[in-house]
């Protein structure tokens, strides 16, 4: 389902100038939430309860920001929710992030030319859909994907997204989303003392059977319900240690600095895992993320106590150079890091599922 239609303004844009904030830090990474709705109801992640009320735009105006974005520099699109196979037009925006790809120039010569990185269009999913929209995502330009479990044990899988029989459907998308070849295929697990820490040697054995890049993800206090507490987190040297008694494990050097898991494999090769420790080990000093919010509210750090209306802008008919100026007044405002577990530490103006993840 290819698209057909681009942006008329889109192939006489060139990337003017890269997005830096005040502390240096050069942003290239937008993660873009498409809604808010999720059709699972994680225990770390929402309340039982089912939300009246969500919040989306046209994805014509996701598409209308994002081309902003990517004309400031950015590189790597993530589009996520709430729960991004949920909605309505994404396989077209996907399409159309596509074209982004060769339509934008850096002083005349196409980003897919050589000249810069090209666009990279990534996906977060809890793959409940994903088996039956895994060839389509493929087709439409997609080009890496991850995806939420966070057990592999069937009962404990559904005990955590509170959706009987999950976990088949989430596998069988994930055997999916290999065989179209998007990838790489990884895997999100958010480890909860008392819940899943039981399955770190699942998991490993999990990314070694099926060819997929595990990542262990500390809990954050992101959560609706206020469950979070520093006692639930399962840290990275608890995980390592965990890894250890499988196989030990042998680190793999970063790809890029930006990079926030710090990469594992074992001693024999096979496996690659991934342990993302804000808490234990904050990667805030080379953070290059800004996130785009469902209503269209750009948030700069995950914990922000703010938002800032980008999409206001846009609906008072703000021009893209105006949204331009906006996005990099914005950015360079963004907090120097999060404050977790410091006496300080307030929650942020959202959860994580209004967020985007
Ligand atoms: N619905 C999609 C999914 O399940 O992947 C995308 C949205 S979800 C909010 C994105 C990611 O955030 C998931 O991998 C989820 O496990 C993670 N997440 C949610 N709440 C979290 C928390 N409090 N701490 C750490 N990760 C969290």
């Amino acid at each position: 389902m290819a698209a057909t239609s681009t942006h008329p303004d889109v192939r006489s844009l060139s990337v003017s100038s890269r997005l830096t904030d005040k502390h240096g830090r050069a942003i290239t990474d937008l993660r873009v939430s498409v809604t808010d709705r999720c059709n699972y109801k994680c225990i770390y992640c929402r309340t039982g309860n089912e939300g009246a009320q969500y919040a989306e735009l046209p994805i014509a105006d996701y598409l209308r920001m994002v081309r902003v974005f990517v004309s400031l520099g950015i590189e790597k699109i993530r589009l996520t929710g709430g729960e991004p196979l949920l909605r309505r037009g994404l396989i077209d925006m996907i399409s159309e992030l596509a074209q982004m790809r060769t339509a934008f120039s850096v002083e005349g010569v196409p980003l897919a030319s050589g000249a810069g990185r090209p666009l990279d269009i990534a996906l977060t999913t809890n793959g409940h859909l994903l088996q039956e929209l895994a060839q389509p995502l493929q087709d439409a330009g997609l080009n890496r994907i991850t995806v939420s479990m966070d057990a592999i044990d069937h009962e404990k899988f559904s005990r955590i997204t509170r959706v009987p029989d999950s976990f088949n459907r989430v596998l069988a998308g994930v055997r999916a989303a290999k065989r179209v070849g998007l990838d790489p295929v990884k895997i999100n697990c958010v480890l909860l003392r008392g819940f899943n820490e039981d399955q770190i040697v699942e998991f490993a054995k999990f990314s070694r059977d099926e060819g997929v890049i595990v990542r262990f993800i500390e809990f954050m206090p992101l959560e609706e319900d206020r469950v979070w507490t520093p006692e639930v987190v399962v840290r990275m040297e608890e995980i390592l240690a965990a890894l250890n008694t499988f196989q030990p494990v042998v680190p793999l050097a970063a790809k890029v600095v930006s990079e926030t898991a710090l990469r594992y494999t074992f001693q024999d090769g096979a496996g690659e895992i991934g342990i993302i420790a804000p808490v234990s080990h904050p990667f805030c000093g080379h953070c290059s993320r800004v996130r785009l919010t469902s209503d269209g509210k750009l948030r700069t750090c995950l914990f922000s106590q703010s938002d800032h209306d980008l999409y206001g802008v846009l609906r008072r008919g703000g021009d893209d150079g105006t949204l331009a100026e906006f996005i990099q007044r914005t950015v360079d405002r963004k907090e120097a890091r999060h404050h977790i577990g410091e006496p300080d530490f307030l929650k942020p103006s959202r959860s994580m599922v209004h967020i985007g993840g």
